[in-house]
């Protein structure tokens, strides 16, 4: 008797294994598309169902930001906010707890992050597309428009001076993967996964082999190289900027995509590439863009203020790497 207990109890024991086996609980599955202007790739482990399920939510809530922040969507907050002479009263709620960020953080960096030089990137796309170098004048002019201070914010309203214009370029996709992973962290039937959004990166939970997450950076010289892979934790989010991401070609010149605010050029600091490590997605991703244009005596001195928490990796125009203390380590 004792044993037919056992044997039926080892049984029962040996289908659930396999039922959770053949139902694959933990199935890797992958969704990729372009939303917000870049390749977006989530990746998650668990249960089919759930993992379709966080797929469809992902492309929704993409698609929801990029009709927020998007420049090219005419009904953006953006774009309304750019057309407008002095401001729009129905900002979304998200829009402007992105802003408040925007805010603090461009005033952290002592105006080297400034969501204000919309006007700055579009003359410089403009003279690649006419193959010329702006003017002294043409550069003046779009300086006098920055100014992410100059930004007036009140419950939905967005109030700014006449002129001055917003491009988000350099923080809503680490904002967007941040929101993307509090999505999903937590989910039933999901134990784990990635979403990736062209420069920023972040996971949740854990995988099934109990292996930390692990993703590569980027050569800036030669995109099919990697100077290293890092473990990256459920927390983190890690957003690289770097000189060769976009670029126009004036005279056979790459000109890149990174504007030095004190300037109107592109920064010219010597670094080629910025890996920041930070809690929150728009932090990591708006400090990575800020320090290129700061170079690596001021983002070390930064770090040492101790007015942001964050880790980053410094990849210098000579290939040489430089770190902050706690970045872990490259492999
Ligand atoms: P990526 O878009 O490749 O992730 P970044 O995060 O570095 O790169 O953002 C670069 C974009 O941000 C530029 O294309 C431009 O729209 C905008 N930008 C350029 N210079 C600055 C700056 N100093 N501060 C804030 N935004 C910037
Ligand atoms: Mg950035």
């Amino acid at each position: 008797m004792e044993t037919r207990v056992r044997c039926a109890v080892l049984a029962l024991v040996f289908v659930l294994l396999c039922l959770s086996g053949c139902s694959g609980a933990d199935r890797k599955q992958t969704d990729e598309f372009y939303g917000m202007g870049t390749l977006v790739t989530v990746t998650l482990y668990g249960e089919g169902r759930a993992a379709e399920d966080g797929f469809a939510r992902v492309r929704a809530l993409v698609a929801e930001l990029e009709g927020l922040w998007s420049l090219n969507v005419e009904t953006s907050d953006i774009a309304r906010l750019n057309r407008s002479d002095g401001g729009i009263p129905d900002a979304d709620e998200r829009t402007v707890a992105l802003l408040e960020k925007a805010q603090a953080l461009c005033a952290a960096t002592d105006g080297n992050f400034d969501v204000t030089l919309a006007s700055l990137s579009a003359l410089w796309q403009n003279c690649g597309d006419e193959n010329r170098l702006p003017t002294d004048g043409e550069i003046a002019d779009r300086l006098a428009r920055v100014g992410t201070g100059r930004l007036e914010l009140s419950g939905t309203a967005v109030g700014k001076p006449e002129g001055v214009t917003v491009d988000l370029g350099a923080i809503a996709k680490g904002e967007a993967v941040s929101l993307l992973i509090r999505l999903l962290d937590g989910t039933e039937g999901l134990t784990g996964g990635l979403v990736s959004m062209g420069s920023s990166i972040a996971v949740f939970g854990g995988k099934p082999d109990g292996k930390p997450f692990r993703v590569s950076v980027r050569d800036p010289k030669d995109g099919t190289k990697t100077v290293g892979t890092l473990t990256l934790l459920p927390g983190e989010v890690l957003s690289v900027s770097g000189d060769y991401e976009r670029f126009v070609t004036i005279d056979g010149e790459p000109y890149h995509h990174i504007l030095d605010p004190r300037t109107g050029y592109p920064s010219a600091s010597g670094l080629s590439s910025v890996a920041v490590i930070a809690e929150d997605g728009a932090t990591a991703d708006a400090l990575s863009t800020a320090f290129m244009v700061m170079g690596e005596k001021k983002t070390t001195d930064f770090r040492q203020s101790g007015a942001y928490a964050f880790e980053a990796l410094l990849i210098r125009t000579d290939g040489t790497l430089a770190g902050t203390a706690g970045m872990p380590a490259l492999e």
